[in-house]
């Protein structure tokens, strides 16, 4: 069975990715932690589907990456549990670094290709991709729509504005059309939710009995998909890594949409 990983073109430079994918961010999260028991201070970069809860969106201490201790992450995801109404289990459902929703994306122009790569941890996709491809996943991803926040440059301050006003009118009022341009179909953030079973040298050598962090040896792992790797799912993560990986029928469905801005690598 052939898998293959599913991924940006290489772009000629980061100012092209920039202007193809712009970026997209998480205003809500969980901090980092400092874990006492293995001594580790760390945060990852998970997305939940979960919407930020009414109580924290004016709580600093959800909108800060700054490493809190195990103690005081744990009583902060029992605190989130509650008021999501969710079962909970400490450093399972909710890790250090996750971020809730909304997702804002901001980018340079009018977006237009199906895939948009704007995050690491997640890609973005057309309505017609969703409507295509993704939306008989669910189960396998979750599927939320982001927020456009800005599209065009940042508006140039007051004084740069007068003093450029006679040279830059043109590139101005283009970039200001685009601001109030509300053509821009909805884009949709996929969640890739499954991941394959550990890839050969990748099992942990230890699990933190407080944080749940696996500690493995990253440069004895073999990253390459195989079959005995496969857990049934069409699209997910190769486990320990952020690779997202297709089966050859989701590739071929996805290049006979002809869909922009994708490539397909071969395991
Ligand atoms: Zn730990």
């Amino acid at each position: 069975m052939q898998f293959f990983r599913m991924r940006s073109p290489e772009y000629s430079s980061t100012h092209q990715d920039l202007f193809i994918n712009g970026n997209l961010e998480h205003v809500y999260r969980f901090p980092g932690v400092s874990c006492l028991a293995c001594r580790t201070t760390y945060g990852g970069s998970r997305i939940l589907s979960d919407p930020a809860p009414q109580q924290i969106l004016n709580d600093k201490r959800f909108k800060s990456r700054w490493p809190v201790s195990d103690e005081e992450h744990a009583a902060m995801q029992k605190e989130i549990a509650g008021y999501l109404n969710k079962e909970f289990v400490s450093f399972v459902t909710f890790r250090p670094g996750d971020n809730f929703q909304p997702a804002y994306l901001s980018i340079p122009a009018k977006p237009t290709a199906d895939f948009l790569w704007p995050n690491i941890r997640s890609f973005v996709v057309s309505e017609r991709m969703k409507k295509m491809v993704f939306e008989e996943l669910s189960g396998t991803v979750d599927i939320v729509p982001i927020e456009l926040r800005k599209v065009g440059k940042p508006k140039p301050n007051v004084a740069a504005d007068t003093a450029s006003r006679e040279s830059s009118t043109m590139g101005r009022s283009r970039l200001e059309s685009l601001d109030s341009d509300e053509s821009v179909g909805p884009y949709y953030q996929i969640l890739v939710r499954a991941e394959s079973d550990y890839p050969k040298g990748g099992l942990p050598l230890s699990t933190c009995s407080v944080c749940k962090r696996e500690y493995i040896e990253e440069e004895k792992r073999e990253l390459i998909m195989k079959e005995d790797m496969w857990r049934g799912q069409p699209i997910f993560f190769l486990k320990t890594t952020l690779y997202v990986v297709v089966t050859e029928a989701l590739a071929e469905k996805i290049r006979k949409a002809h869909a922009t801005n994708v490539d397909f690598v071969p395991y």
